[in-house]
């Protein structure tokens, strides 16, 4: 998911509108924004695309100086509506909304605990779980609400919360999912989780949230503390880098390009291969296969084209819709393939099916060779930290060899990125400061919601 919030612009849900149309590959679903005028929240939340949801009307619907937003994709909780973010509530201390990017894995549990106790939910998704701690809270300002209230829950958490006058962001102690914050020429302060949200509304960057750290801003006031128990270790997601983010983004202290074309500079070196040219499947294989073709001296070109009328296959939730996807999304260039050996370069594999259709389309148009080059290790393990990756049953690195998986996506060669690799491109070598469970199965947390076989780091 990606969240955005603004608070001290007049235009706030007009911005917010652009923030979440810059977030919007991390995810598609559904969007929403919730404004507050000072004294009122407002809120619009539909299925479907920024663009198409916020038109002129529904924002000046959404009136005040003061905004957040949210673009979601499902990775606790079905898809529908009653899902959309951010959620909005009533209670006795007043209003407020939330936008979460993550996953938290004890929320079942804890849902469990506040059913017994009479809390009706209205959506599956975790986040809720957040509100009803924090509505049920004895302490006595929201701030110490908030705080009780996440001190209870674990896992990934990036979010930001609205009430009547002010704006609150808080990332959670391990620091799974990014959260950048900014500042407008106004004054207005912004906060996004990739900084390519910034950049569009020409905010100034001014700095990454601390894991574990509340930041409220009230009367154009600024003040943040560190109100949890630090965690053992840090656990970045690694998978950002690999492929979620935006690559003009600046995540982690890292440019998102870079790391992407070192992740295939060092993947022409663990993984070479003869051929006559590199391609990649667009667009998240871009940079990793520019930085493939420079480190081998092997010349990229452009054999795959990819729609811009279609949207991020994988995360679209139906398995059919998936299949459907990946014709819809990419055609092959003939007259660049033809007669050639090809090393064509992706990001990753999960269930394996992109790329046997991929394969299979650029031997059609006439590649004699496909090398396969994947700038990431084989993903083997699910996420529990906000990526929606299927079940270790789905993915097919989990029970089968490389050579049993170049077999099946027809290749004739398939090479992964090592671990070692991956922490080299981030330049965090030993991986210490990054979670790479879904590459590893070294998780960061005890709970796990269903895990099977996984080990805690
Ligand atoms: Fe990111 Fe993978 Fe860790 Fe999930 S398991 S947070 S996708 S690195
Ligand atoms: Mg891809």
């Amino acid at each position: 998911c990606g969240i955005f919030g603004i608070v001290g612009h007049g235009e706030a849900s007009n911005l917010t509108y652009l923030g979440l149309h810059a977030l919007q590959h991390r995810g598609q679903e559904s969007a929403g924004i919730v404004a507050s005028d000072g004294n009122t929240l407002r809120a619009h939340r539909q299925m479907g695309l920024v663009a198409d949801i916020f038109t002129a009307p529904v924002i000046e619907g959404l009136p005040g100086k003061a905004a957040i937003g949210h673009v979601r994709y499902s990775t606790a909780g079905g898809s529908g509506i009653k899902n959309a973010q951010p959620l909005f509530v009533n209670y006795a201390g007043g209003q407020f909304s939330i936008a979460h990017n993550g996953n938290l894995v004890n929320a079942v549990e804890l849902k469990a605990e506040l059913e017994a106790e009479g809390a009706l939910f209205q959506s599956d998704a975790d986040t809720e779980v957040v509100m009803h701690l924090l509505a049920r809270s004895k302490q006595p300002t929201f701030e110490a609400r908030l705080v009780e209230a996440l001190r209870r829950v674990e896992g990934a958490y990036s979010i930001l919360l609205l009430t009547e006058d002010k704006l609150i962001a808080v990332r959670d102690p391990n620091g799974f999912r990014p959260l950048v914050l900014g500042k407008m020429k106004e004054g207005a302060y912004v906060l996004a989780s990739e900084t390519t949200a910034l950049d569009l509304i020409e905010a100034e960057i001014v700095r990454e949230l601390e894991p574990g750290e509340l930041v409220v801003i009230e009367n154009g006031v600024l003040r943040s503390s560190m109100p949890f128990k630090p965690a053992p270790r840090l656990g970045r997601c690694i998978f950002e880098h690999v492929y979620f983010a935006k690559p003009d983004s600046v995540l982690f202290g890292s440019s998102v390009y870079e790391v992407r074309k070192r992740l295939g500079m060092q993947l022409a070196r663990e993984q070479p291969a003869e051929a006559d040219l590199v391609i990649a499947v667009p667009d998240s294989g871009v940079p990793a296969a520019i930085g493939f073709s420079q480190a081998s001296g092997i010349p990229y070109d452009v054999g795959l084209i990819r729609s811009h009328y279609v949207g991020r296959t994988f995360i679209e939730p139906q398995q059919s819709i998936r299949h459907f996807g990946v014709k819809l999304k990419l055609s092959a260039v003939r007259q660049v393939l033809k007669g050639k050996r090809v090393v064509v370069v992706d990001d990753s594999i999960v269930r394996g099916t992109t790329s046997r259709k991929i394969v299979k389309m650029l031997k059609a148009a006439g590649a004699v060779e496909v090398h396969l080059r994947i700038s990431s290790p084989p993903t083997q393990w699910p996420c529990y930290y906000g990526i929606d990756t299927p079940s270790r049953t789905e993915l097919i690195a989990a029970s089968h060899t490389t050579e049993e998986i170049a077999k099946y996506v027809t290749a004739d060669s398939l090479g992964y990125l090592s671990l070692e690799g991956l922490g080299t491109a981030v330049e965090d070598p030993k991986r210490s400061t990054y979670c790479t469970a879904c590459f590893s199965g070294q998780y960061l947390t005890d709970k796990l919601s269903q895990s099977a076989g996984a080990t805690k780091l």
